[in-house]
């Protein structure tokens, strides 16, 4: 979708409000396509001191299977949308900002924008949660739900203790 901002040329402190629903269902992320329902960007384009600033969320609920313990999940995902529109890329000190969208006839292309965004704001790894524990490696259960009955390694030097010790 293109936004019209040029409404905002010579008003400061002027807003436009968007919502925009981008389909991504074709984003592959480490081998699986995540990104099955709608992905929502909501926000709007103030003129700060002349500069035109665009702001907001995009959000989606996430499918896949997780990377650790390989169950399946849905999962909920917020990512702050911050722009910067101009209509050249300037920057600072000569160096461009790799947060600065382009306008072209006075329109910020907010499909561009969210897509670049969420993109470069998705964690590599798909996890169930942040903490999820995995499976075993020796006997596969799911550590999430409680621990296994399998020993931890024991030191070689230790079983010969024990040997020995029994005796
Ligand atoms: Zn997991
Ligand atoms: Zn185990």
């Amino acid at each position: 979708m293109l936004l019209n901002v040029s409404s905002l040329k010579n008003k400061p402190g002027g807003t436009i409000p968007f919502q925009v629903d981008l389909d991504l269902h074709e984003l592959a992320f480490g081998g699986c396509c995540p990104v099955t329902e709608p992905v929502r960007a909501v926000g709007e384009v103030r003129n700060t001191a002349d500069v035109f600033i665009l702001s907001g969320t995009v959000s989606t609920t996430l499918h896949g299977v997780c990377d650790r313990c390989a169950c399946e999940v849905a999962k909920p995902v917020e990512y702050p949308l911050h722009a910067i529109l101009a209509e050249a890329f300037t920057g600072v000190d000569g160096e461009e900002d790799p947060w600065m969208f382009l306008l072209v006839d006075g329109c910020a292309d907010l499909d561009d924008i969210v897509t670049t965004t969420f993109v470069l704001s998705m964690d590599s790894k798909f996890l169930c949660s942040d903490d999820c524990k995995g499976l075993c490696c020796r006997c596969g259960k799911n550590l999430n739900d409680g621990p296994c009955d399998c020993q931890p390694d024991v030191d070689p030097r230790l079983a010969v203790l024990k040997q020995l010790l029994k005796k």
